[in-house]
């Protein structure tokens, strides 16, 4: 629920700064005059609020205005305004940032002390990184994967920064386009995958590839945060990626910086601006302007991350892209991650292998070594490889083939052991009773929001209750299940699964589920969702079956016979019909009959199944009003797991 933290202050008898204080300390987001929490956090919040009463400290996040400090102190704007003035001989507007030894000053005069909140929340967990000094390993440039929704500005923000960093060649700039490229600020690298887009991301995490260290989340300032925005956002935490905000077109004049500020803190990316710790970079592609301020912020995350690398240790890396061309062969990008790959190195790639006959980087230049976190383009591979396959370079090729060999083989168990590992509702009791799984992870998706926030409170509170199994919403959004929904569930490490609230799978996804084995489960009333979790839980849980369409038959004659009664003349306009047959019969909206099919036939001859543009009689089981132009709707119910 909304609370009002102004409220919730006047009615515990405190100020609004001691409550903002108590979230600070709680980790709750708040969001101008507003925070979230169910009954219970609430509680928690109340109790603690108790313990600021009649204190003259106060806590306000850095970088405020005079209102958002008349806010906290619990006095009208005016009272500050006035101090401001009159006391401290300084002007400013309501809007304008106050400097903090002037905000101290203006509480002191008011009979406060003011205590600067660091941070609200903590969004993005640095990726973990192995912090022990191995001897060899050096610094490395961090790789960047571009993420956001259509038309924010990924592709203008790459082609920017390529052509702002990159030394182009003399001749016509860059010849060679490959789906990496690095450029360099302050002497130090940094590598961009050129596919942006969260589903290329998360394709190459569910074949077990990660390759981005960082991700920049391209939000338009004059359009806010959009389905693939949270999408993205999604994507990139189940990854465990930091995620940098690039406030894309702020050279627009309907550009609205603020509100995208005032959105980012709902999905947990808190601007540092808020006392969080999301960076945030308005920038504009158009312009290049706050570009060089984001390759800078970029730059400070990797520092952090401390990402590491040997260029001695044997050389590994993965496959961005690959493709057959005429004249050249196979070529692919790789991308190097552990080690230095050499021009001449014979090297196997997931089940292919083969001899490098040429080397070179993004430009298209000739390129001897290329070290960690370096793109480069490689000639020479027997077969083409599939993008996220693994590059080890092999002593001669001899190993290189054994290796390869052994991948193959590898892969296919990996295959099988994933394609057992892929949880269901059905058999998770019997996995979590092996040990196997302790998280239950679902994706949601739902007609309205309303709806995804309900399922979400009740799942939270499942979680709560139950101490044998985490169940956790990993992403929610809006409208069907479509594939990136299915890519996210299969590229998480304990499985997810796809949970559609009065919404159904897209086909391309339904494809996709059954590809990668991932549940998909649809529901129209949230309590049967919540049950059949908590039956799953305690390994109760019934087949499930679901309606699986067969085809669709138009009644175009009825027969009357003398003995057998009616028979229905139909052709099969869609799919197929078989003698065993499921059948629903529409006439126009309204459904007019549900049951089986009695006979089917083909002139005179009993038929076991008609397809598409074939002709039949048709007889149901215990019904015989049918009407020339009513609709046969056939299927086959089957059990789903
Ligand atoms: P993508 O779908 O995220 O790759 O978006 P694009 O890079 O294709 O950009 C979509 C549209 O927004 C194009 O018409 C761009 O020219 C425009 N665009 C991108 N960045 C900016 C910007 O910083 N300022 C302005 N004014 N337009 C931009």
């Amino acid at each position: 629920m909304q609370v009002s933290i102004p409220d919730l202050a006047k009615q515990v008898g405190v100020l609004p700064g001691h409550v903002l204080a108590v979230l600070q300390e709680l980790g709750i987001a708040y969001e101008h005059a507003d925070f979230t929490a169910d009954e219970e956090t609430l509680e928690l919040v109340r109790e603690a609020v108790q313990e600021h009463k009649g204190s003259t400290k106060v806590t306000l996040p850095p970088n405020r205005t005079p209102r958002d400090l008349a806010f906290a102190l619990g006095v009208p704007d005016k009272e500050v305004q006035k101090t401001l003035v009159v006391k401290l001989k300084k002007m400013a507007t309501l809007t304008q940032t106050l400097e903090s030894g002037v905000a101290e000053k203006v509480a002191e005069a008011l009979g406060f002390q003011l205590v600067w909140a660091t941070e609200v929340v903590k969004p993005v967990r640095p990726k973990e990184v192995d912090k022990q000094p191995v001897v060899g390993k050096l610094l490395r440039p961090p790789v960047v994967t571009i993420l956001g929704h259509v038309d924010h500005g990924k592709t203008s923000l790459l082609d920017y920064i390529r052509k702002a960093n990159v030394a182009e060649k003399e001749h016509g700039g860059i010849t060679q386009h490959i789906g990496a490229y690095q450029v360099e600020l302050q002497g130090k690298k940094i590598t961009f995958l050129d596919t942006p887009g969260h589903e290329a991301f998360t394709a190459m995490r569910a074949r077990g590839a990660q390759c981005t260290d960082i991700a920049v989340l391209v939000v338009a300032a004059d359009d806010g945060i959009m389905p693939q925005t949270i999408e993205a956002i999604s994507h990139a935490k189940a990854a465990k990626v930091p995620i940098i905000v690039a406030l894309n077109k702020i050279d627009k004049p309907n550009a609205n910086p603020d509100r995208v500020m005032q959105q980012l803190p709902r999905h947990e990316l808190v601007p540092e601006a808020y006392g969080g710790e999301t960076i945030v970079c308005p920038v504009s592609a158009h312009t290049g302007e706050g570009i060089d301020h984001l390759l800078e912020m970029i730059l400070l995350q990797a520092d952090v991350m401390d990402l590491q690398a040997d260029p001695k240790a044997p050389a590994k890396g993965i496959v961005i892209e690959a493709k057959l061309e005429r004249g050249r062969g196979t070529v692919a990008t790789v991308l190097v991650q552990q080690g230095t790959l050499r021009s001449s190195d014979v090297v196997s790639v997931g089940s292919t292998w083969g001899k490098i006959k040429a080397m070179g980087d993004y430009t298209g230049e000739r390129l001897a070594e290329a070290g960690p976190s370096t793109p480069a383009e490689i000639l020479g591979l027997n077969e083409v490889p599939k993008a996220g396959d693994l590059l080890v370079a092999a002593g001669d090729e001899r190993s290189a083939r054994d290796r390869s060999e052994s991948m193959m083989e590898q892969e296919r168990a990996q295959a099988m052991k994933h394609g057992r590992r892929r949880i269901s509702l059905r058999d998770l009791r019997k996995r979590m009773e092996e040990g196997e799984v302790r998280d239950l992870n679902l994706i949601l998706k739902s007609d309205v929001q309303g709806s995804v926030e309900a399922v979400r409170g009740l799942v939270d509170r499942l979680s709560e209750k139950s101490s044998e199994v985490n169940v956790r919403v990993i992403h929610s959004g809006l409208g069907s299940i479509t594939e990136s929904d299915i890519l996210l569930a299969s590229a998480s490490e304990a499985g997810a699964i796809c949970v559609g609230f009065n919404v159904k799978p897209e086909a391309g996804a339904k494809r996709e589920a059954e590809k990668h084995k991932v549940e998909i489960r649809t529901y129209t009333i949230i309590y049967e969702l919540i049950e059949d979790i908590e039956k799953a839980v305690k390994g109760m849980l019934a087949p499930k079956f679901e309606d699986e369409y067969q085809g669709t038959v138009e009644v175009r004659a009825v027969f009357k016979l003398t003995r057998a009664g009616k028979v229905a003349g139909c052709h099969v306009t869609d799919g197929k019909i078989l003698r065993n047959s499921n059948v629903r019969v529409k006439r126009g909206a309204e459904i007019v009959y549900e049951g089986k099919v009695q006979s089917l036939r083909n002139v005179k001859q009993d038929v076991r199944e008609m397809s598409y543009g074939q002709d039949c009689g048709l007889k149901f089981e215990g019904w015989e009003d049918f009407l020339e132009g009513d609709l046969v709707e056939a299927y086959e119910v089957v059990q789903v797991d």
